[in-house]
């Protein structure tokens, strides 16, 4: 069985995710894929160095993710210009990781912000859309050093919730503790092995 997590930055899809490798399961995280297809396919950084110019390398030539990154959020043009460079070696690694992974493991789940707006909600068998109220993303992000105009700005790269919402066949409101959603997440899992 492969589930996909997602929601918004903040809303504790990490946190579930980690919680959910503790009940067993094998997890997929999709910023991680992300990261190593760059570093692995010259192509691939060679023609985000054509979009996004040679300030994104570092001194040595290798990619300055923090550097892509800020010129990649700045809008939704530069945003899906990166995913369109990215998103095909990332979905063939991340097809290539399920498939093998699923056959050795009951449950595999994968952790990606952008789940839905990827389409991975075809290719899972669930997913689950992990919420908090903005207040609360906002306080938690803060406790993580991450500024409330720079979560907005995050947030607004991102699905909105009643987008998501749509899509996904759970949705966890995660405004309790750490304990609570871990509860939710076992009712859930229940439900869906079955
Ligand atoms: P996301 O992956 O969706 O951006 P995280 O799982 O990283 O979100 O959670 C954001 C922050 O909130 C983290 O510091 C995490 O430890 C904290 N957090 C997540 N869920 C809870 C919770 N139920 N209670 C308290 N803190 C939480």
């Amino acid at each position: 069985m492969i589930i996909g997590i997602t929601g918004q930055i903040g809303s504790g899809k990490s946190t579930a995710a980690r919680l959910l490798k503790q009940m067993g399961a094998v997890v997929i995280d999709a910023d991680q894929i992300g990261r190593e297809v760059v570093e692995q396919n010259p192509a691939l950084l060679k023609g985000l160095v054509k979009r996004f110019g040679d300030e994104i390398l570092t001194p040595k030539g290798k990619l300055d993710r923090k550097k892509l990154a800020a010129l990649a959020f700045r809008n939704n043009d530069t945003r899906d210009m990166l995913n369109r460079l990215v998103h095909p070696y990332l979905l063939k690694e991340l097809n290539r990781q399920m498939k093998s992974l699923a056959k050795r493991h009951r449950l595999v789940v994968i952790d990606a912000a952008l789940l839905l707006y990827w389409n991975l909600d075809q290719v899972v068998d669930k997913v689950i859309l992990i919420h908090a109220s903005q207040k609360i993303r906002l306080r938690r992000l803060a406790e993580r050093g991450i500024g409330r105009k720079d979560a907005l700005a995050r947030q607004r790269q991102q699905l909105s919730y009643t987008e998501q919402r749509k899509r996904a066949d759970h949705v966890i409101f995660n405004n309790g503790t750490p304990q609570e959603l871990k509860l939710k997440l076992q009712k859930v899992i229940a439900k869906s092995v079955d």
